[in-house]
């Protein structure tokens, strides 16, 4: 009789401990699942970049001619301006962003932002025209912003952005230029 009540008391804890193992496991899934719906707009088109297919492909000699020097710096040799150097940094006129290397239209003035960091900062941006690629230089895990169409390097992003993405795409004024809105009620 003794016996019976021992292995019974055996098998409830066993339950108990599957119960209790299960919930905290479905507790760790949930916090996952809501940490990548709050990076989606970072990690939906991340890849590495060797293996990008970008439907502009010129040889470097190309580029070198193309663009000015500062812009073959940074676009194709992924620099980066000087802080607060920038002419976009402080330009707020309504109108579009487009890649200065091949003319993509990327960033709406509607999502630029005055974060003080002394580059151009956008909190949203259509993922089609942009992808993700992570960057380990300089001793930093940083996330690449490139241009989805000539993968020019754009700038980074991160994610102390104001809501509602909670993200800043931080963008070299060299690596966009601005064509302004010329249509009314703008
Ligand atoms: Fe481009």
């Amino acid at each position: 009789m003794q016996h019976n009540r021992i292995i019974a008391l055996a098998f409830a804890v066993a339950i108990v401990l599957i119960i209790i193992t299960y919930n905290s496991d479905s507790q760790g899934n949930s916090t996952v699942n809501d940490l990548e719906k709050n990076t989606k707009n970072i990690t939906e088109n991340t890849n590495e970049k060797d293996t990008m297919n970008f439907e502009i492909k010129k040889s470097e000699d190309v580029w070198k001619d193309e663009l000015s020097e500062e812009e073959y710096r940074i676009l194709r040799g992924k620099g980066t301006e000087r802080a607060f150097s920038g002419k976009y940094n402080l330009h707020f006129e309504g109108g579009e962003y487009l890649c200065a290397g091949c003319g993509n239209t990327i960033f709406d003035s509607d999502t630029k932002y005055s974060s003080h960091c002394g580059w151009p900062s956008f909190y949203d941006v259509d993922s089609s025209k942009v992808k993700t690629v992570e960057d380990r230089s300089y001793g930093m895990v940083r996330t690449e912003v490139v241009c989805a169409k000539c993968g020019g390097h754009l700038g980074h992003v991160f994610k102390d952005g104001p809501e509602p993405t909670g993200l800043r795409y931080c963008i070299n004024s060299v690596s966009i230029k601005f064509k302004k809105d010329t249509t009314e009620n703008k």
